[in-house]
């Protein structure tokens, strides 16, 4: 497939895991993706895929970003909000560094690269597509903090895709479930018996990131050209 020949693509969080593959994806079927994280070193540079380096939770970064993918790229189609990290804490230790933390990353990042974006997108065909999680709307031990988080993203986007429906720009949201990245490690889920959640949330077994990219492609490009405002789980039936 061949969906996105000159399209101009900015993500974030391509440096690992699911942006990486989504990176790719995206690239393979004709995009230039300008790739906006803190690490790229899993992902390398080649004609049709650039890298800056950026935290997206930094207001100064992430506005510098956008304005460099738009000048190098010369205008944006599309918009991929992948970055984001994870933390497991009992809720007797959790603390408001950590609470802040996960919100300034996966709430406050994605809804300032969408803000910086949004004038670059083009009416009639622009796309943002967040990556919120299962988890928004399903609970799990010890990811309160996480969950809000991503619902966060959820609320923001679905709010976002009402306010820019009238110039035709379509937000949608891609919620995966378990995916085997680095995001998943036994050093991050930290205290959780990992084969319930692997056995319980994951049905089907934990998804590879390339099964989350091609819905992340799929959403981003024009056969989902009436989907605007709506959520798309990835989970492998986690919510049955
Ligand atoms: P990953 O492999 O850890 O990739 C996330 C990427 O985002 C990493 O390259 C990371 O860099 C980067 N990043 C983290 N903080 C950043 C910041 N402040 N600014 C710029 N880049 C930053 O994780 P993943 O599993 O692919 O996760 C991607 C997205 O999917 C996340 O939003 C996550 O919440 C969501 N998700 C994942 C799963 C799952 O099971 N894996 C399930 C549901 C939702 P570092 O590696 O240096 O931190």
């Amino acid at each position: 497939m061949h969906r996105f020949e000159n399209a101009k693509v900015l993500l974030t969080g391509g440096g690992s895991g699911i942006g990486r593959a989504a990176a790719l994806r995206l690239a393979a079927e004709g995009a230039t993706v300008f790739s906006v994280d803190v690490d790229h070193s899993g992902l390398p540079e080649t004609e049709r895929i650039r890298l800056h380096q950026a935290d997206v939770s930094d207001e100064t970064e992430i506005s510098a970003a956008v304005r460099a993918a738009a000048a190098e790229l010369d205008g944006l189609d599309v918009v991929v909000n992948v970055a984001g990290i994870h933390r497991t804490t009992p809720i007797a230790e959790l603390t408001v560094a950590d609470l802040r933390r996960l919100y300034d990353v996966n709430l406050i990042g994605t809804a300032l690269c969408c803000r910086e974006a949004l004038p670059h997108l083009p009416d009639g065909r622009g796309v943002i597509v967040n990556v919120s999680s299962s988890s928004a709307t399903h609970g799990n031990p010890y990811m309160t903090a996480y969950s809000a988080s991503k619902a966060a993203v959820l609320g923001f986007s679905l709010s976002l895709a009402a306010e820019v429906i009238g110039r035709g720009v379509r937000v949608v949201v891609v919620s995966p479930g378990t995916v085997a990245t680095p995001l998943v490690g036994e050093d991050v889920l930290v205290g959780l018996d990992i084969s319930y959640y692997r056995r319980i949330r994951s049905p089907m077994g934990v998804a590879e990131p390339d099964q989350i990219a091609a819905t992340i492609a799929f959403a981003a490009s024009a056969d989902a050209g009436y989907l605007t405002g709506a959520e798309i789980r990835v989970d492998g039936g986690s919510h049955i």
